[in-house]
Formats: C-alpha cells, structure tokens, sequence
C-alpha cells in the first residue's frame, strides 16, 4: 500500500464519519420541522373552520332578517282580512298567507340547519385547539430535546474534524481537490478499494491489467467506470 492511497482512505474515513454525523443532526433537524409543519397545518385547519363557521352565520343573520320580514308580512295580510269584502279578495289573500307560511316554516327549517352545523363545526375547532395546545407544548420541549442532541452531536464533530484537517494537510493538494469533487459526485465515496477485479464504489468489473498493477499495491488508478480512486486491498487486512 502506498502512503497516499493510506493517507486517502485514512481521510475518506473520517470524512464518512463526519458525514454521519451530518445525517444525525438532519435527522433531528428534519423530524423537528416535520413537527412545526403539522402544527402548522393545525393552525390553517382552524383558521378554515373559522372561516366556514363566519360563513354560515352571515348566511343565518340575513335569514333572520327575511324571516322577520316575512313574520311582519304575513301578519299585515291577516290584518288586512278584516278589511276585504269579496270572496275573491279573500282568497287572494288566504293564498299570500299559506304562501307566507310556507316561507316562514322553510326559513326556520334553514336557520335550524345552519345552527346545527356551527355547532358541529364549534366542537371541531374546540377539539383542533386542544390538541394545538397539546402539539404547541410537544414542540417546545422537542425544540428543547433538539438542541441538546445537536449541541451534543456537534462537540463530537468538533473533535472529528480537527482530526480531520491534520489528514488532509498531508494529501497532495491536487489530489485533495480531485478526491474532494469525487466526493460531492460519487455519494461520500472517492476512494473505492477493488476486490476480484470489481471495483467496491460502482461494482462493475476493472479490465484484469489494471487490476494487475493494483495487486503489486504500489500504485493507485482510476475506475474506467466511475473514475474513483481505486486501490487493492484484501479483505483481510481491512479494519
Ligand atoms: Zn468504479
């Protein structure tokens, strides 16, 4: 083994552990906003269920409006009854008034409905603001509990990459700068070991001449396939 591919697969191995706990403090982070956008969404519910309770009472308000003014109607017309002479007025009028009856019970029936359902939508906001208080107290403490483990997560991190910088120093600058774009295009992994001619990064097969030269272990090559930096060395010897 030569000392760069050492000094490379000794960095891509911290590098994958700092990684790692780059993925753990997403994690937290993730679950976290996953937790305020379901709060949220909470909110927006009951901010809905407002709007539609608003809705129905503006409906009722002018049913109550028509409904008294149909109340004032139809007591007009039985007044009026007293005063009429022929059959046919009569009956003109008796007809206005079932008419008006008629429009009374309807509008009743309306008002009662809609009542009906502002309640129903009242115990639903009750309900949604419940568990809002509820998720609402969760978050804080999660929010809390969050900050400790990334707080906590980041000290170890701190340890890894100073660790970090003194291995990277000792790789060539040119190489450091491929190895670092392998990296960013090859999923975390720019240096690939090659066991029975297939190579550990992309899987595919090397042409048995270049895994030749790997096997004398003094030299390191590219992939043909994935262009990582490959190198042999026997499962054996891996830690
Ligand atoms: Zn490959």
């Amino acid at each position: 083994m030569n000392d760069v591919i050492s000094q490379l697969i000794a960095l891509q191995k911290i590098d994958l552990q700092l990684d790692t706990i780059d993925n753990e403090i997403q994690q937290e982070q993730d679950a976290l906003d996953q937790q305020s956008a379901m709060l949220a969404q909470r909110e927006h519910d009951i901010d809905d269920l407002h709007e539609q309770i608003s809705t129905l009472e503006k409906e009722r308000r002018t049913l109550d409006l028509e409904l008294g003014e149909e109340l004032a109607h139809v007591k007009s017309r039985q007044s009026k009854m007293m005063q009429v002479q022929t059959g046919r007025e009569q009956t003109a009028l008796l007809k206005e008034i079932e008419d008006g009856k008629q429009n009374i019970k309807d509008k009743e029936e309306k008002i009662v409905a809609i009542m009906e359902e502002v309640e129903s939508l009242t115990e639903q906001v009750t309900r949604q603001q419940e568990l809002l208080q509820e998720e609402t107290n969760n978050l804080a403490e999660a929010t809390t509990k969050t900050k400790k483990n990334i707080d906590a997560i980041s000290k170890s991190k701190q340890g890894q990459s100073s660790k970090r910088q003194k291995h990277a120093h000792k790789v060539d600058a040119k190489l450091l700068g491929k190895y670092t774009i392998l990296r960013q295009r090859r999923h975390g992994l720019a240096v690939s070991n090659v066991l029975e001619g297939v190579c550990q990064g992309c899987f595919m097969s090397i042409p048995p001449q270049q895994f030749n030269v790997l096997l004398r272990g003094d030299r390191h090559l590219e992939c043909p396939v994935c262009q990582r930096l490959i190198y042999h060395l026997p499962p054996d010897d891996q830690e």
